[in-house]
């Protein structure tokens, strides 16, 4: 189907180096709604909700963190998330602030009665900006599993 088509091709373009539309949020260069931010981290509305309430959480700092965890060599060979930084023990730090921004998020949201935190990690799990990212869902009620 056509999500499946535009994550395959977001894999394909993926590029360790290459600057996404996430540095252009950090820039200010693109607006968006900004919900939190600090020195480290940025959380913005998303402008395509899948909920009341959609936050994306970024590290501002990429610094390699493309993705949580490296796919398969199936899609390495047919894409450039070979070259792909990932998560590594070194952003232990930022990786924990990030979930822990969840939180403060879904507090300021008022979401605390029930809300998702959802990485898309790699073209299967459609992912399509490669700069990583928290999702925060909620206001409405959640459906397990998820699509
Ligand atoms: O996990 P995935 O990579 O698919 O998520 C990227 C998210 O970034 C999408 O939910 C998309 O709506 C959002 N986005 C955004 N602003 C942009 C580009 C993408 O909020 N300018």
């Amino acid at each position: 189907n056509n999500e499946e088509a535009a994550a395959k091709a977001a894999a394909v373009n993926a590029d360790s180096g290459t600057p996404t539309i996430f540095d252009k949020i950090i820039a200010k260069e693109i607006s968006s709604t900004i919900v939190y931010e600090d020195e480290k981290v940025l959380a913005f509305r998303d402008i395509n909700p899948q909920a009341p309430v959609h936050v994306l959480i970024i590290p501002k700092l990429r610094d390699g963190l493309t993705m949580l965890g490296k796919v398969s060599v199936y899609h390495c060979y047919f894409s450039r998330l070979k070259n792909s930084p990932i998560a590594e023990a070194r952003h232990g730090e930022i990786l924990s602030h990030l979930l822990y921004t969840a939180k403060i998020v879904a507090e300021k949201e008022g979401i605390l009665d029930g809300f998702r935190v959802v990485i898309n990690n790699g073209p299967d799990a459609c992912q399509s900006v490669y700069h990583l990212h928290l999702h925060v869902l909620g206001g409405r009620q959640m459906k397990w599993p998820p699509g």
